[in-house]
C-alpha cells in the first residue's frame, strides 16, 4: 500500500516537491493493536508538512487499499549520515597553495553587507513562504547539517533576499565568530573577473572557500557563463565537503536556468529546493500592518485591507503602495483612510488589470485554436481533448506573462500552483518529442504575438 500511495503522490506533485516530502520517507513500524503506523521523515520541516497536509490523505489511501483505519505518526530520522551526502574527502595536498594569507574574521565582517532590516523578526510568515521560512530557520540553527545547499526560488519581490540575509543575521547572533559571506551573483562574477585581471585569484578563492556560510543571491545570473560556473563549482565542492552551509536564491529552478552545467544542476538538488509563492491577502495585510507599525503610521484595518487587495503579487510593490499612500496623505495634509488610499493608488489598478487580460487572451486564442471553450480550459474535465489545450494554455501563460504560478492557477478556475507547474514541465518536455505539440505551441505563439 505504501508503494501505491507513493505512486499516487508522485503523479500529483512535481519532482521538486515530491523529492522534498518523499525522499527518505518510509514506514518503520506498524502496531496491529493500535493501528499506529510509524513513519520516518527526513527532517522537521517534512514532519510538519506531513502532519498538516499529507496525513489525512495517507489515512484515506490506506483505508482504500487495505481497509484499515491507520494512525500515522511521524518521526524525524537521524539523517546526519544521510546516504545522499557524497563526501569525497580530498587529500590535503590537493588544496590550493596558500600563497596569500587567509582572510581573518575582520575582513569578513568589513565586507559583509547585510541589510539590518532583513531579519527573521521582521519576516511575516504566511502560506506562500512558510516552508521556505521553516527551512531557512532550520539552516540558521544547524548550518551544514541538513538542507545543504538550500535553494530558495520564486518571483521578484517575494522575500528571497530578506530570508537569505535573515539566515546570515541569525547565524552571526548565535555564533559571532563564524564567517558569513553574502554576495549578489553579479558581484561574484565581477570579483572573479577582476581577480583574474589583477592576479589576485588566490585571495578571491580564500574568501569564498573558507567561510562557514555562503549566501549567493540571484544565482540565475550564472546562466551561460561557463567560466564562472566552473569557478563556483569548485567553491561549492570545497565548502560542501567541509560541511559548510551554502544558500542560494534564484527566480527559477536550476533546471530552468539557461545553460547551467549538469553538475551544478544536480548539486543544487542535493539539499532542499523550496519555492516562495505570492502571499495571500491575509499575509499581505499582516505585512502591511508590520510595516505601518515600524513607520509609526496609524492606519485602520479597512484601509490596510484595501491597500493589500490592490497589490496581489510583489511585496516590494506592496511596500511601494504604502509609501505612495503615505506620501499622498502628507501632500494633501489628510489622514490616511480608504478614500485617500483609493486616490493614491488609482494608477496601480490599471497595471494589474492589464496582467489579468493577458491570461484571458491566451485562453481565448488557445480555445479557438483547439475548437473548445475557455470555460472548458478553466474547468475540471480530464479528457485528452481538453487536458492538452489546458496544459498548453498554462504553459503559454507561464512563458508569455509575468504572472506567478498561483496567479495562473487562479485564472484557470482556481487550480493549485503545482498543477500549473506540472503542466508547464510536461509541455516543455513534449515540445522536444511530440511534433504536434511543438507545431501547436509555435502557431499559438505567433498568433499571440500579433
Ligand atoms: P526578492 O529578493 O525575492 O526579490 P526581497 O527579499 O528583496 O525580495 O523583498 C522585497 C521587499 O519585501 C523587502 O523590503 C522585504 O523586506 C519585503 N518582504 C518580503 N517578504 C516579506 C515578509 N514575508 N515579511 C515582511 N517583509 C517582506
Ligand atoms: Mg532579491
Amino acid at each position: 500500500f505504501w508503494q501505491h500511495f507513493n505512486d499516487e503522490m508522485r503523479e500529483r506533485f512535481n519532482e521538486v516537491a515530491y523529492n522534498a516530502w518523499f525522499k527518505n520517507t518510509k514506514p518503520i513500524s506498524y502496531n496491529k493493536g493500535t493501528h499506529e503506523l510509524k513513519i520516518a521523515v527526513q527532517n522537521p520541516v517534512a514532519k510538519g508538512y506531513w502532519e498538516k497536509n499529507l496525513s489525512s490523505q495517507l489515512i484515506q489511501s490506506a483505508y482504500g487499499y487495505v481497509n484499515i483505519e491507520i494512525l500515522p505518526t511521524f518521526h524525524v530520522a537521524d539523517d546526519s549520515k544521510s546516504p545522499e551526502r557524497m563526501v569525497t574527502p580530498k587529500p590535503k595536498t590537493a588544496r590550493p597553495l596558500h600563497t596569500s594569507k587567509a582572510p581573518d574574521h575582520e575582513d569578513f565582517m568589513r565586507d559583509l553587507q547585510l541589510n539590518d532590516k532583513y531579519t527573521f523578526d521582521n519576516f511575516v510568515q504566511g502560506e506562500g513562504n512558510k516552508l521556505a521560512a521553516g527551512a531557512a530557520l532550520a539552516v540558521a540553527d544547524s548550518p551544514g547539517s541538513f538542507y545543504n545547499p538550500l535553494f530558495i526560488f520564486g518571483g521578484v519581490g517575494l522575500g528571497k533576499t530578506h530570508l537569505m540575509q535573515a539566515i546570515g543575521h541569525q547565524m552571526l547572533a548565535e555564533r559571532p565568530n563564524s564567517k558569513v559571506v553574502y554576495i549578489q551573483s553579479e558581484t561574484f562574477v565581477n570579483d572573479f573577473i577582476n581577480s583574474i585581471k589583477n592576479k589576485t585569484q588566490d585571495q578571491f578563492r580564500e574568501k569564498y572557500r573558507t567561510c562557514d556560510l555562503l549566501l549567493v543571491d540571484d544565482i540565475q545570473f550564472f546562466a551561460k557563463k561557463e567560466g564562472i560556473q566552473e569557478e563556483f563549482f569548485h567553491t561549492f565542492e570545497t565548502l560542501y565537503n567541509d560541511q559548510k552551509q551554502i544558500v542560494m536564491t534564484s527566480d527559477r529552478l536550476p533546471t530552468e536556468i539557461p545553460d547551467l552545467s549538469e553538475r551544478l544542476v544536480s548539486r543544487f538538488a542535493w539539499g532542499l529546493q523550496v519555492e516562495i509563492t505570492p502571499p495571500d491577502l491575509e499575509t499581505r495585510i499582516a505585512i502591511l500592518r508590520k510595516k505601518a507599525e515600524a513607520e509609526h503610521l496609524t492606519i485602520d484595518d479597512n484601509t490596510l485591507d484595501y491597500i493589500a487587495s490592490q497589490v496581489d503579487t510583489n511585496i516590494r510593490e506592496l511596500e511601494g503602495a504604502l509609501v505612495k499612500v503615505q506620501a499622498h496623505a502628507t501632500i494633501e495634509k489628510e489622514d490616511i483612510n480608504v478614500n485617500l488610499a483609493r486616490e493614491a493608488l488609482a494608477d496601480l489598478k490599471l497595471v494589474q488589470k492589464d496582467r489579468g487580460l493577458q491570461i484571458s487572451k491566451i485562453q481565448e486564442v488557445v480555445a479557438n485554436y483547439f475548437q473548445t471553450s475557455t470555460t472548458e480550459l478553466k474547468g475540471k474535465r480530464r479528457v485528452r481533448q481538453i487536458v492538452v489545450p489546458r496544459q498548453i494554455a498554462m504553459y503559454l501563460s507561464r512563458e508569455l506573462t509575468d504572472a506567478s504560478l498561483p496567479k495562473i492557477g487562479q485564472e484557470f478556475g482556481g487550480k493549485d500552483h503545482t498543477t500549473v507547474m506540472h503542466a508547464y514541465q510536461k509541455i516543455s518536455r513534449q515540445i522536444k518529442t511530440d511534433s504536434d505539440i511543438k507545431t501547436a505551441v509555435f502557431d499559438l505563439k505567433q498568433m499571440l504575438d500579433r
